[in-house]
């Protein structure tokens, strides 16, 4: 059953309420908001379906209220507290109200890389090597990579994983038993315009706003690979 949360109100007094209400406004600009969001009867519906809410004290429920409600304070907090909370599967779309309470959060959360929040890099903190594996060669981490040394920064479990690969690849869909010569194989061209739009669309700015330090190897990769194609950054 989901618990209520006593919120300590103007945690983040330290943050100007301008500040909180500039982010809340980009949160409504966005073009898939009025799609996700069309008022809440508060009927708890996508907190049952929500599996994060039963191992976290986290309610989508309480996100699609806060901004029904346009509690600018609150959706601050739940900016940095609550929403990395959400795994992202959806399945609090089915609100009878056709909420999205998973899309709110996508929003939510993009305007807080955005920003640079400190909330949003210690989240992403945990996935710069990944980050760096997909952009830089512009496809997956696949399976076979799941070994402690290419991870050390992912704990013990990988370790545990690698020594039961061959188990665990016996049990996922067959889709995803890429390895790293049959999922790496990615051409010239196709590198080239992920770059391109990852760079024209602001996802280097977010990431760059997030991890410096990822930002910057990243752009010594990108940039030497548009430049043989005749770009200049
Ligand atoms: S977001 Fe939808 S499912 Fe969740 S409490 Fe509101 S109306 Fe119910
Ligand atoms: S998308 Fe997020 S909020 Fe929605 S059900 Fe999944 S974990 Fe819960």
């Amino acid at each position: 059953m989901e618990q209520t949360r006593y919120t300590v109100r103007n945690k983040y007094s330290d943050v100007p309420y301008e500040v909180k209400e500039q982010l809340f406004r980009e949160v409504k600009s966005d073009l898939r908001f009025t799609d996700y969001l069309y008022g809440c009867y508060e009927c708890g519906i996508c907190v049952a379906a929500c599996p994060s809410a039963r191992f976290y004290d986290f309610s989508p429920r309480r996100i699609a209220q806060a901004v029904a409600r346009e509690d600018v304070e609150l959706i601050y907090e739940q900016m940095n507290d609550d929403v990395w909370e959400c795994s992202q599967c959806f399945s609090c779309n089915r609100c009878p109200r056709q909420n999205s309470p998973g899309g709110i959060i996508t929003v939510l959360r993009e305007v807080a890389v955005k920003h640079g929040l400190r909330s949003a890099k210690e989240a992403l903190g945990a996935y710069g090597r990944v980050i760096y594996k997909i952009m830089s060669t512009g496809t997956q981490v696949s399976p076979d990579m799941l070994q402690p040394d290419a991870f050390p920064d992912w704990g013990p479990q990988v370790l545990d994983v690698s020594k039961n690969l061959d188990t665990w690849r016996k049990a996922i869909p067959p889709e995803t038993l890429h390895t790293t010569e049959t999922a790496w194989e990615i051409d010239d061209k196709t590198i080239i315009e992920l770059y391109l739009i990852w760079h024209m669309t602001g996802v280097m700015n977010m990431i760059e706003k997030v991890d410096e330090g990822l930002y910057t190897i990243l752009m010594d990769v990108m940039e030497e690979k548009l430049e043989e194609a005749g770009y200049s950054m």
